[in-house]
């Protein structure tokens, strides 16, 4: 006897829904955000790229990850700063003390790790470590090395409150080698997937030119368990195409943005204090 219609129809439409859950598995992957050297276009940043307050205001906006650069003084302290050098002061070739006479727009002095760690300390948002090339590998592993002794000091050194990236091949291969449940993250965009992976790398972070022209990177590195996070992602357009691909993490200077086009689903709870 043939299924009556009361019993064929609720059926088919089960089987239909389930269908288009699997088939929209792949676009609805859970995409990230880390905000770019924090958020440091909100007001309360006052535009101040790496201060303590861009982190905060990071961690206030609960996106999921805050980035920032560290770079080694001449005296081995560990330093936030981008560039290679704070209002024309070398910072390799410097003392604390001088950079630390420095001011950032906002009229913070350039922090100190130990200093943005207290910070990062009071939320969960994921701290987005970039530790920069240095001019030997052996000043990149003191980097290295203060820089995992101050996360432990803090009791930051924990793969779920800190991700490691860095344009020196060296620092992630030291990094993966010495952590391998950490994220590490490779920035330059000249390996390939399997590359990385072979090399114990489990991320890639490149620009999103560099997927443009290698979109297939996003699955192949899925296909290895992979993470891939894209900088540093501004437009709308690039942002929608990036999601569309399924990449893991869009790192922005526009968190807002960026959280507009993917959806709430990365804000994480309030903070811990
Ligand atoms: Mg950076």
């Amino acid at each position: 006897m043939a299924p009556s219609r009361t019993v064929l129809f609720p059926f088919l439409h089960f089987v239909g829904a389930l269908l288009l859950t699997l088939l929209c598995a792949p676009c609805t992957h859970a995409q990230m955000i880390a905000a770019h050297r924090g958020y440091w276009k909100s007001e309360g940043a006052a535009l101040s790229q790496n201060s303590i307050a861009s982190l905060r205001e990071a961690q206030n906006l609960g996106v999921w990850g805050s980035e920032f650069d560290v770079r080694l003084t001449s005296d081995g302290e560990v330093i936030v700063n981008h560039d290679p050098t704070i209002g024309g002061v070398t910072v390799a070739s410097n003392p604390l003390s001088r950079l630390k006479a420095m001011t950032l727009r906002n009229g913070e002095a350039p922090s100190t790790l130990e200093e943005y760690l207290l910070q990062g300390k009071k939320a969960r948002t994921v701290l987005v470590l970039e530790l920069k090339p240095l001019k030997t590998q052996a000043l990149e592993d003191e980097l290295i090395e203060k820089c995992e002794q101050a996360l432990k000091e803090y009791d930051l050194l924990d793969p779920e409150r800190v991700i490691f990236i860095s344009f020196s091949y060296h620092i992630c291969q030291a990094l993966a080698a010495a952590n391998p449940t950490f994220m590490v993250q490779y920035l330059n965009g000249d390996k390939t997937p399997e590359e990385l992976y072979k090399d114990g790398i489990k991320g890639l972070d490149y620009h999103h030119s560099v997927i443009r022209s290698h979109p297939d990177y996003v699955q192949r590195a899925h296909d290895l368990s992979m993470a891939v996070n894209v900088w540093t992602v501004d437009k709308e357009s690039d942002m929608k195409y990036l999601v569309g691909l399924g990449v893991d993490c869009i790192t922005t200077n526009e968190p807002e943005l960026a959280r507009k086009v993917i959806g709430s689903s990365e804000i994480l709870p309030p903070s811990l204090h």
